[in-house]
């Protein structure tokens, strides 16, 4: 594959290659196997100070961009290792530095950023509510100097491996509220106290190793310390910190067309069929080189998104236009993969079908293809609204 420098971050990249070089094949399938997370992969990113990638130098963390952490993200992708098992610290992160207090900054950050806390749980999702994230009914009712949460969230991914959870949840109820937008916060949540003391955490199996969940809050009582920012904001902020999320799934997606790519590649130049590389036929080569091509054409629009949020700007077209492009691109690489490696593509050993499984996701978490179409119709191009 030609490095033209889209990404840029070489240093970086390097890196994060040799360390993920660290953990072959054989570690995730054994992971996927038994639906273990890799605590070891994730505590090697730790210590190489990766996952504070976002945290500013005072705070402990390397002080970088989102552009630098989505060549992070990318990386650990390409090289077919699964990142999901700890993504969500760098996006989750935006959202505290963002619209964090001091105190709660110099309270987490350092703990996060040294591997003593680990910040991996995003509560959003809730199975009443689904996309329509303004109906979700989790609560947190203000009691004195506490808020007392009951509810319920699903594909709460990481609950069991996080120390912090950053939770939305309506704090006024909506008839009650000018704006449907309005009356929702976000509170940053110690799990430590509150696993057992009316949080329950319940895992959800799934086609591939991702380690999610379903949790249930009754009568938790949290600090009022834990709200973020002010009381009834917490929709504008996690919008703010979805466009990062949105970025660096996107960046995963490509590191994971570039995996297929790759491998495609690779076999198409060695296997033999009918006495020559089936590589040699267009009918192989083709759907390759316009994976390829969908790939770069992704990777470009990530960059521009990543960096546009790095200049401090609030980026909701490019961000959701690059993950719904670069998710295309994956899926649709995944698919030309197992094509290309025929037979074998199906074989636990060659990672193929694994990588295809997790690939599969990004079409639908942590924004689906048909909300982002929806956004960039009646938000961007300013269509009629159809809800
Ligand atoms: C493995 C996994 C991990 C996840 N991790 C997290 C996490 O850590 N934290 C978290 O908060 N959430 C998480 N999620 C949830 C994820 O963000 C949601 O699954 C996703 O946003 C889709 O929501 P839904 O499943 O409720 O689908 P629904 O909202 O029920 O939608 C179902 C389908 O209908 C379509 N649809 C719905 N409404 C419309 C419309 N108006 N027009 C057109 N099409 C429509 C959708 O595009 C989708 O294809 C995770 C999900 C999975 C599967």
């Amino acid at each position: 594959m030609t490095n033209d420098d889209i990404g840029g971050h070489e240093d970086i990249r390097d890196a994060v290659r040799a360390l993920c070089g660290e953990f072959p094949g054989e570690y995730w399938r054994a992971k996927d196997r038994d639906r273990a997370y890799p605590d070891e992969f994730v505590k090697a990113l730790t210590e190489a100070g990766f996952l504070a990638a976002l945290i500013p130098e005072s705070y402990g963390g390397s002080g970088l961009g989102l552009d630098a952490a989505a060549a992070i993200m990318e990386e650990i992708q390409a090289s077919g290792a699964n990142g999901a098992s700890c993504h969500a610290q760098m996006y989750i992160m935006n959202t505290l530095l963002r619209y964090g207090s001091e105190a709660q900054k110099a309270d987490y950050l350092p703990k996060i950023a040294s591997g003593e806390l680990r910040l991996q749980a995003f509560g959003v999702s809730e199975p009443t509510s689904g996309t329509d994230t303004l109906s979700l009914r989790t609560v947190a009712v203000r009691d004195g100097d506490r808020y007392i949460v009951n509810g319920q969230k699903i594909w709460t991914s990481r609950a069991e491996q996080s120390d912090l959870m950053l939770l939305l949840a309506r704090t006024t109820p909506r008839d009650e509220v000018a704006s449907k937008t309005e009356g929702l916060s976000i509170f940053l949540v110690d799990m430590r106290e509150a696993v057992g003391s009316g949080m329950t955490i319940k895992p959800i199996r799934t086609m591939m190793n991702h380690s999610t969940t379903e949790v249930f809050f009754d009568d938790l009582s949290i600090p009022a310390s834990a709200l973020i920012g002010e009381e009834g904001k917490g929709f504008r902020y996690i919008l703010s910190g979805m466009n990062a999320e949105r970025i660096l799934i996107a960046a995963e997606c490509i590191g994971d067309a570039k995996w297929f790519i790759e491998r495609a590649t690779a076999y198409a130049k060695e296997r033999q069929v009918f006495g020559r590389p089936i590589g040699q036929n267009q009918g192989v080569q083709f759907p390759i080189a316009r994976c390829y091509a969908q790939m770069r054409a992704a990777e470009l629009m990530v960059h521009h998104a990543a960096r546009v949020y790095d200049e401090g700007g609030n980026p909701g077209e490019q961000a959701n236009m690059a993950k719904l492009l670069a998710s295309e691109a994956s899926w649709a690489a995944a698919d030309m993969c197992v094509q290309t490696h025929g037979g074998f593509g199906f074989a636990e050993e060659y990672d193929i079908e694994r990588k295809f499984r997790e690939a599969r996701l990004y079409t639908v978490a942590p924004i689906s293809t048909n909300l982002i179409l929806s956004y960039l119709a009646e938000h961007v191009l300013k269509l009629p609204r159809s809800y």
